[in-house]
């Protein structure tokens, strides 16, 4: 069965998206940080939340889930994480839910933090921040092999899957993926378009995942320039894909 709904982000805080999805009556959001930007998106364009999405436990992804479960009364979705307050749908890898008529299948993707997970719709991926336009999140609970792996799994999905992540940090992150790998053509080419995207204030988000694969270096780990540069820039750690991915990482958390 599908449906069509629509997916529009929803500016909250300096550079974070809320994800609404709709289909002109009832509405669903993913990761409400803010509940004021979504309470005005649902009233201006007439819609009634009937769910909400939770990835992880970071203030800037559930701190609305209050207030708009208070107004709502609308059913949330979340992980395992107890802390994690008012959820009615706990969550963990394989689990199937029905959102606005479209089945999602939750992915544990760890590492960000450890109760990160994801919601993979039809071709398209709710991923917070693990996966970002460009990057990946920042391994602050789980370690770097934990997040290589929830990034392999996400590589493994369908190339033309699109990528909603939860931020807009994209030009920083392509600054950083230049000097990883300086002679990706095909990177040079997104910074230029990104770049024209931002300057005219459209979102850089959704991303198209065969793209990350293409230019992201955190889903690059085993590509021989990124490996190269490492070795130029005396930040390999050691040779397999997990020191790769930490010598990156931790390059990053410094650039
Ligand atoms: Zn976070
Ligand atoms: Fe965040």
């Amino acid at each position: 069965m599908t449906t069509v709904f629509t997916i529009e982000p929803i500016s909250a805080f300096s550079d974070n998206y809320i994800w609404l999805l709709h289909n002109g009556t009832d509405a669903v959001v993913v990761d409400p940080g803010d509940a004021g930007p979504v309470l005005a998106a649902l009233s201006e364009r007439k819609l009634a939340l009937k769910g909400i999405l939770i990835t992880h436990h970071h203030f800037d992804h559930v701190g609305g889930l209050e207030a708009l479960t208070a107004a709502t009364q609308c059913e949330v979705w979340g992980p395992e994480n107890p802390k994690i307050i008012p959820v009615t749908h706990r969550v963990s890898e394989g689990d199937t839910l029905h959102i606005l008529g479209q089945a999602f299948q939750v992915m544990e993707v760890p590492g960000h933090t450890l109760d990160h997970i994801a919601y993979q719709g039809e071709g398209i991926l709710f991923c917070g921040d693990t996966l970002f336009a460009g990057g990946c999140g920042r391994v602050f609970e789980g370690t770097h092999p934990m997040m290589r792996n929830s990034l392999a799994k996400i590589r493994r999905l369908d190339p033309q899957t699109k990528i909603y992540c939860a931020h807009e940090y994209t030009l920083a992150n392509l600054q950083f993926a230049v000097a990883a790998d300086p002679k990706n053509t095909v990177l040079e080419e997104r910074v230029t378009h990104c770049e024209s995207l931002r300057e005219q204030n459209i979102p850089t988000v959704p991303s198209i995942l065969a793209d990350e694969i293409a230019t992201n270096p955190f889903l690059r780990w085993d590509a021989p320039s990124v490996m190269a540069t490492l070795v130029a820039e005396s930040k390999l750690i050691g040779s397999n894909s997990d020191d790769v991915f930490a010598g990156l990482r931790q390059w990053k958390d410094m650039f």
